[in-house]
């Protein structure tokens, strides 16, 4: 019988969740809900100095927000705590000491300055397996007298670590490429090299579901697993996500990260969405899909090997899609401050903005350049108002404007509809093609040729007033 599937999200809390991790953490979240298995989070907070305070928060409201719902972790015990990496260092150190006794790992004592000279002429630096040849009675009398020490593992100079990656196949790495790195630190504290090994195996982790910069320091990972008699667990590398066609993105330089993404008006199941898409195709080649179509959809033949480029286009596309799919309650929720920083409160129908814009915009924070014409009118160049394709130029518009002027002024009724039939009248009574009266009139009435609505929707929301006086200040421009 097939064993539970349980994996994990391990993330460092070093400042935001770059889109490349929170892709980690949603596939694990997939694969394991697919199955009925669990996922665990771990906080990987050894490395003390890269800790950044306010990080593991940004965790747990990014992993809300994205709808990922960890079954066990810090705040929810499963059995197999702590979670938390700093609160296990007795455990790794108990377990370093066995991983000596087996011959898997050693004290080294040497100092800096002896590290230093092991560096050569580019700057590399291999550790030469000094401590190794430490009698028994020199390493007690180091420990007796309270030497620094470190814990390296003892890598063979000989042979071939391989095993078999669900991505990318069968892997080989020839233990001389290999280093005896440090497992503990000097401060007693474990690297990644082999906290992460214990707590998998000690987490009875069955999926290690991580980044592609580990395939090929696995087989040291596996060598540990080996000496101590563990199972080893499956693992499954995802590629890197791309910049570009040569560069990563870094999380180092603020690519992308989850919550810049909110902040800029995309919805988060979009971003999760996307996220799925990179560097995974389902078989049926759907684009949109909820959390449920998600973990039915998900396989790791839709995996591909190569790093995918992060398309914010797409991004934008697929966010639009989430937008116009949106109650209308539901986008006035999330528009409304975006209208409330940008235009004076109550002096126009929000409803009637959000009517148009619901349907054009691709994410919210675009709002407010959309909707900048409203409080933002003033000189603009008359050769606005040419336009090639209706063959509208600045003189005709300029004739269509002093005549429309006085029909709108008759106009009781101040409706988009009324408007709308209105100037399709004006223009057939007067031999206009109807695309020259709009242009022009929204033209005269943004100060702009790219708006986000209709002439008449524009003026339905600028109210008669403020419409006729623009009409009449455009006329002043020519
Ligand atoms: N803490 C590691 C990271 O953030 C986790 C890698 C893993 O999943 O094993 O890259």
């Amino acid at each position: 019988m097939e064993k539970t599937v349980r994996t994990r999200f391990a993330p460092s809390p070093t400042g935001f969740i770059h889109i490349g991790n929170l892709r980690t953490c949603l596939y694990a979240y997939l694969f394991a809900k697919q199955r009925n298995g669990t996922l665990i989070l771990r906080i990987e907070d050894t490395d003390q100095e890269r800790i950044v305070p306010g990080a593991v928060e940004l965790i747990y409201s990014t992993l809300e927000k994205a709808g990922i719902v960890h079954d066990e972790g810090p705040d929810k015990d499963g059995g197999y705590g702590p979670y938390v990496q700093s609160e296990r260092k007795a455990i790794y150190m108990e377990y370093a000491k066995k991983l000596i006794e087996l011959g898997g790992a050693y004290y080294c004592f040497c100092t800096k300055e002896r590290l230093e000279s092991l560096t050569d002429e580019n700057g590399v630096r291999t550790y030469d397996k000094h401590c190794l040849g430490l009698s028994k009675e020199e390493i007690e009398e180091n420990l007796k007298n309270g030497v620094p020490f470190v814990i390296r593992q003892n890598i063979p100079k000989e042979g071939t670590g391989t095993y078999h990656d669900m991505i990318y196949g069968d892997i080989s790495v020839d233990y001389s490429e290999l280093e005896d790195n440090v497992l503990i630190k000097s401060d007693g504290m474990p690297t990644y090299n082999f906290a992460n090994v214990v707590d998998d195996h000690l987490m009875k982790i069955t999926h290690v579901i991580r980044g592609v910069e580990y395939l090929s320091s696995t087989p040291k990972y596996n060598l540990i697993y080996d000496a101590f008699g563990w199972e080893r667990p499956e693992y499954m590398h995802l590629p890197p996500i791309m910049k570009d066609a040569s560069h990563k993105l870094s999380k180092r330089y603020g690519d992308a990260n989850f919550d810049d993404f909110v902040r800029k008006g995309f919805l988060t199941e979009a971003i999760v969405n996307y996220i799925a898409l990179l560097g995974w195709c389902p078989k049926d080649n759907s684009e949109k899909m909820t959390m449920q179509e998600l973990i039915e959809k998900f396989d790791t033949a839709g995996i591909s090997k190569s790093g995918s480029i992060f398309d914010e286009a797409k991004m934008r596309w697929l966010n639009q899609q989430y937008i116009k799919e949106l109650p209308f309650e539901k986008f006035m929720e999330y528009a409304r401050p975006y209208f409330d920083q940008s235009i004076a409160k109550d002096k126009y129908d929000y409803e009637k903005l959000g009517k148009i814009l619901c349907t054009r915009i691709e994410i919210f924070s675009e709002i407010p350049q959309k909707i900048a014409f409203l409080d933002e009118y003033g000189p603009f160049d008359t050769s606005l108002f040419e336009h090639a394709k209706s063959k509208t130029t600045a003189p005709l518009a300029k004739e269509i404007l002093e005549k429309i002027l006085p029909v709108y002024e008759e106009i009781g009724e101040w409706t988009n509809d009324n408007l709308f039939a209105c100037s399709e009248a004006f223009a057939a009574a007067n031999g206009y093609k109807k695309q020259q009266v709009f242009w022009a009139v929204r033209v005269a009435v943004a100060g702009r040729d790219v708006t986000p609505g209709g002439a008449t929707e524009l003026m339905d929301i600028l109210g008669k007033n403020e419409t006729l006086k623009r009409i009449k200040y455009a006329l002043t421009l020519f």
